[in-house]
């Protein structure tokens, strides 16, 4: 017998070698306790949380927990079923209501991931002969939506308009074709040019998929993501989401004016063939984007953090992924493994939690410490975090001693 996990040798002498130097594995990191969206417990450390998707905080919203216990009461644990036999309740309904008034569409869709969504939205929208045009830094789900389909894929370079333009020029002008772009890139933190790239897209008379993940919640007047800030609403013809960061719990989304949109619950095979999310969850997401939909104060506090935490870490020396603070997401950058692993031990030593992140999640071979705020970090939490990435990076060596 050929044991097929021998293929993974060199990933697990890899992690053995690393985890012999005596350092903390920073992927299997267990909270004991959680104690609000910016503190847990993790093994008997009070711990700042500044790696998790919370950005908004509300994972710890009363009215949220109040609409999660009713729904949980009133329609039991699960709903054994698909979508579009026995699963869709009421509270999916609902959902799907609060997903229309929050973006002011027609049509929502909810998916039980994020993930799913992009797996149903690539692989049913473009099909044999049509064409998927994508970052070449877009996230695994958009990347394996397309494996699961039929279509052409076209990449091109991250952020790059005139790539965009040149590929989409050498494409057949009767194709289908898709555009898909990210409105935040959630490794670095940096905003995609929604404005130029949709401009560039509709000449060529491609349709342009955005997926939200990381913008829902606190870009544009309304929260509703890049694409609003950029001015692009109207342009943009289906908008992914997930309900897995700003809403604060989990599932998956996707927006559209189409007229033709609710054809896609019938063909569409990640939302037909798995079950669908709890009536707990969904009532949860509800009650979380219609309180998202009044959070101006919130939002303005994120961006507070996320410009405070930005030029603290610049003074202090740090090489950070963004010139300047263009979302909730900041990247520490560090040369290699060794000092990425050394200062993320060394953070948690102090009490910060923040997510290592190493090639292939990274663009470019890049290893780099993922902090990503939430509009529930206090300018004090701030100032503590600043100070433990001082403590850190001396002790590593990443930044120089203070003088
Ligand atoms: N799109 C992007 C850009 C993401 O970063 C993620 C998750 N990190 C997803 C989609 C998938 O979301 P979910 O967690 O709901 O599966």
């Amino acid at each position: 017998m050929t044991d097929l996990l021998s293929k993974f040798d060199p990933l697990i002498a890899e992690r053995q070698a690393l985890l012999d130097t005596g350092v903390r594995d920073p992927f299997s990191i267990v909270m004991d306790e959680v104690k609000s969206p910016t503190l847990a417990v993790i093994k008997g450390k009070e711990t700042i949380l500044l790696g998790t998707y919370n950005y908004m905080g509300m994972t710890f919203d009363p009215d949220v927990i109040q609409a999660g216990k009713d729904a949980l009461d009133n329609f039991g644990s699960g709903t054994t079923g698909s979508r579009v036999l026995n699963g869709t309740y009421q509270g999916h309904k609902e959902c799907e209501e609060a997903l229309k008034a929050f973006y002011g569409t027609e049509h929502a869709m909810v998916f039980s991931t994020g993930y799913q969504a992009n797996l149903g939205m690539m692989s049913t929208l473009a099909g044999k002969g049509e064409y998927i045009i994508l970052d070449a830094d877009s996230h695994a789900s958009i990347y394996d939506g397309c494996a699961l389909g039929n279509a052409e894929i076209v990449r091109f370079r991250h952020n790059s308009v005139e790539d965009l333009d040149k590929r989409l020029g050498r494409l057949p002008a009767e194709a289908g074709k898709l555009v898909v772009l990210e409105g935040v890139y959630s490794m670095v933190g940096d905003i995609a040019p929604l404005k130029e790239m949709v401009a560039v897209a509709k000449k060529h008379g491609a349709m342009i998929l955005c997926d939200e993940a990381h913008g829902m919640g606190f870009f544009g007047a309304n929260g509703r993501g890049v694409f609003e800030e950029a001015g692009v609403e109207k342009d943009v013809d289906f908008v992914v989401g997930t309900f897995s960061k700003s809403v604060g719990t989990v599932g998956g989304f996707c927006v559209s004016n189409h007229p033709k949109f609710e054809v896609l619950r019938l063909v569409c095979r990640p939302y037909v063939f798995t079950a669908s999310l709890p009536p707990s969850v969904v009532a949860t997401a509800a009650a979380s984007i219609r309180k998202l939909m009044h959070a101006g104060a919130k939002r303005q506090h994120l961006w507070e953090n996320s410009r405070r935490l930005h030029g603290g870490l610049r003074a202090l020396g740090f090489t950070l992924g963004t010139e300047t603070p263009q979302s909730a997401i900041i990247a520490v950058m560090l040369p290699d493994q060794e000092q990425a692993v050394g200062m993320w031990a060394a953070l948690l030593e102090l009490g910060l939690y923040v997510n290592m992140a190493r090639p292939p999640a990274t663009p470019a071979g890049t290893f780099l410490l993922r902090c990503s705020l939430c509009a529930e970090h206090s300018a004090e939490q701030v100032e503590q975090i600043l100070g433990m990435f001082a403590a850190a990076g001396r002790a590593v060596g990443v930044i120089p001693p203070a003088v």
